[in-house]
């Protein structure tokens, strides 16, 4: 598949070569055992592909969220998945909008440097599902701590971070002026927190995402550790949705290309009936509809990011590319593993690894329904349902 406009190829060739070190059988080694790819995250680290969004004096390469979205493309073209790490790309972003300059210079170089894993982002809660305003995790203040009481689901590569970036409220719903407010958010240090009030239980999943449940009795953390101001904390979270949403359009746009190439190479070579199975029109069209499919939605995800690294609003493009990108993956799933007929199904080809894993995005970090209610109140302004 042809691409549409390669940015940043410099950065696209050296991903494409860390990737070829980890190739199908890697990943699928890992998916039977459900095991954390150490070696793939420590290679990223190192080559400094997940600081890019760091600025250059804290360590980072100030690269922005454009080349960002380059390396995840091919992390995901090349078959490899970016789930274990993007988080470390950013959620280091609330530390550096509104983190104090203490907390900034003692966290931002070493999160660049990856001596300090920042991977974990703990938001979503079993009774509060996608409405965050009703999350409940509780931070009470007791002299120079926080302590924090409740519970958290589906956090990702918790076991795998030194740093967790919490929301929980310090003001009970109830109690707050209005539902967004009386959230705060809490940098925990994992190392130190698990056993003394966290316990982690981990979640088996269809995919191999080393997502966890995690539970809160009375855990301690430093008042220092509060980022910005008590109460403030679900706008900071907000900030950097769009960021994670981009991001994780830009691995949906690699998951396609990926699928593409895979179902376009396999009907040139593989003879049914005498012919190549592509040389049927069932078999090429749509596989010719995924890239039309995609290359609008690339499209859509250059400008979110553009808009993102020109610092101008960018929520409704973000959802939009979201959408669109996990729309376009999904679909491009489905036609590769019908081009491979049987063979789809077999690990040794890797596209039934990938067709569970892209399935996820339609769900998380937000669910399509969520994106469609925004556009229709917040761009059409369509009356609420909720
Ligand atoms: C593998 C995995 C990893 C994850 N990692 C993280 C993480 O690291 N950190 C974190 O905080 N969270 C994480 N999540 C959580 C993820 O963000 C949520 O699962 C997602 O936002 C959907 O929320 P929910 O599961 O609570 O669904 P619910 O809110 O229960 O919704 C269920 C379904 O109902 C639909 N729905 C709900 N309300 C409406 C409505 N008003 N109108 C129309 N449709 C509606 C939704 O679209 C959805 O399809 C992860 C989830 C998974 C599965």
């Amino acid at each position: 598949m042809q691409d549409f406009s390669p940015s940043f190829p410099e950065i696209r060739e050296a991903v494409r070569k860390l990737c070829a070190r980890f190739p199908g059988e890697y990943w699928r080694a890992l998916d039977r055992e459900r095991a954390y790819p150490t070696a793939f995250v420590q290679a990223l680290t190192e080559a400094g592909f997940l600081s890019v969004l760091i600025p250059e004096e804290y360590g980072g390469s100030s690269l922005g969220l454009g080349a960002a979205t380059a390396v995840l493309e091919e992390v995901h073209r090349s078959g490899c998945n970016g789930g274990a790490s993007h988080a470390q790309m950013y959620t280091m972003g609330v530390i550096l909008r509104h983190g104090s300059p203490a907390q900034k210079e003692a966290y931002l170089p070493r999160i660049a440097s990856g001596d300090l894993r920042l991977q974990a982002f703990g938001v979503t809660e079993p009774g509060a599902g996608t409405d965050t305003t009703r999350i409940s995790t509780f931070a009470r203040r007791e002299g120079d701590s926080f302590v924090v009481s409740g519970q958290k689901i589906w956090i990702s590569r918790a076991e795998h971070s030194d740093l967790m970036v919490l929301l929980c409220r310090t003001t009970a719903r109830e109690d707050a002026a209005k539902p967004t407010d009386g959230m705060s958010v809490l940098l925990v240090d994992m190392r130190t927190a698990v056993g003394n009030g966290l316990t982690i239980r981990p979640i088996r999943t269809m995919l191999n995402h080393a997502t966890t449940e995690l539970f809160f009795d009375n855990l301690a953390v430093p008042v220092a550790n509060l980022i910005g101001e008590e109460g403030k904390g679900f706008r900071y979270i907000l900030d950097g949705m769009n960021a994670e949403r981009i991001l994780i359009a830009a691995e949906c746009i690699g998951d396609g290309k990926f699928f593409i190439d895979r179902a376009s190479a396999y009907a040139k070579d593989r003879h049914v009936f005498g012919r190549a199975i592509g040389e049927n029109q069932g078999v090429q069209f749509p596989i010719a509809r995924n890239h039309v499919q995609l290359s609008a939605a690339e499209l859509m995800v250059e400008r979110a990011a553009a808009l993102f690294d020109a610092g101008h609003p960018c929520g409704s493009e973000a959802n939009m590319a979201k959408m669109l990108a996990s729309e376009a993956s999904w679909a491009a799933a489905d036609t590769c593993l019908q081009t491979h007929g049987g063979f789809g199904f077999a690990e040794e080809f890797d596209i039934e690894r990938k067709f569970r894993e892209t399935r996820l995005y339609q769900v998380a970090p937000i669910s399509t329904n969520l994106i469609l209610s925004h556009v229709a109140t917040h761009v059409l302004g369509m009356p609420k349902s909720f």
